[in-house]
């Protein structure tokens, strides 16, 4: 293919790292593939790299999806201005309907500019998407959590930045690869030169695979009693460990496990919240968790207002009792 338009598309801008593509870029296809279903248009991604084509050829393989690759020299390192500047030439001649970039310290770097030059309305920290009265209706939290806003777009163009783990990758399915063009650009001296960059804190975490979230909250009390919490997830398949942001200042647990507003959002299949209040910042990042269950001593706890179960309980009684009652089940 020689050419690719993007008027009228839904637009996804990949993210990658050292050659890698960010999971971010996964979601963000599966973001687009939702909005599709009520704004029908071709899903297009685009890829910026000094080369690009090793990249696009992989996204179209694990996508399906047709693969723009924007090619120059300039983006050896990432740079939000070069980045603004070659999606801004792209995208101008051709405007789509929408433009998906991830919620990062990237993705937030250039999607506002990015927006002004497009004359487009930009709508950050997406987390879901409705329709309203015909209108899609895109929700994003405020003030910390404590507020959710149904944002529309009065533009032909919109930016959205969408929060990480709010969608999850598209499910696996057999798809023909897409097709897979590449354009070499040409950027004009920009005001600022990126040096270097650091490599992101790495873990290994993986929110994606993890159907269960066992969450521990201040009221574990002790970092002793994180055994407890360690020794639920362990007999529970396919979970992982994370905490409130209390537990991560107290360094009792690493901040990539961190779940709310300045932590990660994750949607499991399972949420257990344990010793966990419920305030909105840490609400923010599991909200949308298929089922929850609060261990709790305070009835009155917020944790509740949202909880599939709620136990009464102190969690260092009813852990142990559950752990019993689940090997006698093995
Ligand atoms: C700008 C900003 C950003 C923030 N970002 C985040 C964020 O990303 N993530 C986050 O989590 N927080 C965040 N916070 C902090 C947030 O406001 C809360 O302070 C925090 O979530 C409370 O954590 P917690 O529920 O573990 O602790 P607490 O609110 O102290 O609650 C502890 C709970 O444990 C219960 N409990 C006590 N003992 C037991 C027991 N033995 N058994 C069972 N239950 C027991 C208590 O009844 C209580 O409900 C942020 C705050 C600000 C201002």
């Amino acid at each position: 293919m020689k050419n690719m338009q993007t008027s009228g598309s839904i637009v996804v801008i990949a993210e990658h790292f050292e050659g890698e593509i960010r999971p971010i870029t996964y979601e963000l296809v599966h973001f687009a593939e939702t909005l599709q279903q009520f704004s029908p248009a071709p899903i297009k991604i685009l890829v910026l790299d000094e080369r690009a084509e090793t990249l696009a050829k992989s996204l179209a393989r694990t996508t399906g999806k047709d693969v723009l690759g924007l090619r120059a020299p300039q983006l050896a390192q990432y740079n939000g201005q070069v980045y603004t500047s070659i999606l801004h030439e792209i995208l101008r001649d051709h405007p789509p309907l929408y433009v998906c970039i991830g919620h990062s310290s990237r993705g937030s770097d250039y999607a506002p500019g990015l927006a002004m030059r497009l004359k487009a309305a930009c709508i950050t920290g997406v987390s879901a998407l409705s329709v309203q009265e015909d209108m899609i209706c895109f929700s994003r939290d405020v003030y910390g959590g404590k507020i959710n806003a149904d944002m529309v777009s009065n533009t032909e163009t919109t930016v959205l930045t969408v929060q990480p783990g709010s969608y999850g990758p598209a499910p696996d399915r057999d798809l023909p690869k897409g097709n897979v063009c590449l354009k070499s650009m040409t950027v004009s001296p920009q005001t600022s030169t990126t040096l270097s960059t650091t490599p992101f804190q790495t873990s290994d975490l993986d929110f994606s695979a993890a159907r269960v979230i066992v969450s521990a909250g201040r009221g574990i009390g002790e970092e002793e009693n994180l055994e407890l919490i360690r020794d639920l997830a362990s007999v529970i398949p396919q979970s992982v460990v994370c905490g409130s942001r209390p537990v991560i200042d107290l360094g009792w647990l690493t901040y990539d496990r961190q779940i709310g507003v300045t932590g990660a959002t994750v949607t499991p299949d399972l949420y257990l919240a344990c010793g966990i209040s419920g305030a909105a910042q840490h609400v923010s990042g599991m909200k949308g968790s298929g089922f929850i269950v609060a261990i709790n001593t305070d009835p009155m706890a917020a944790i509740f207002n949202l909880s599939d179960i709620c136990i009464v309980e102190d969690l260092k009684t009813f852990i142990p009792v559950l752990l019993e009652a689940l090997s006698n089940k093995r």
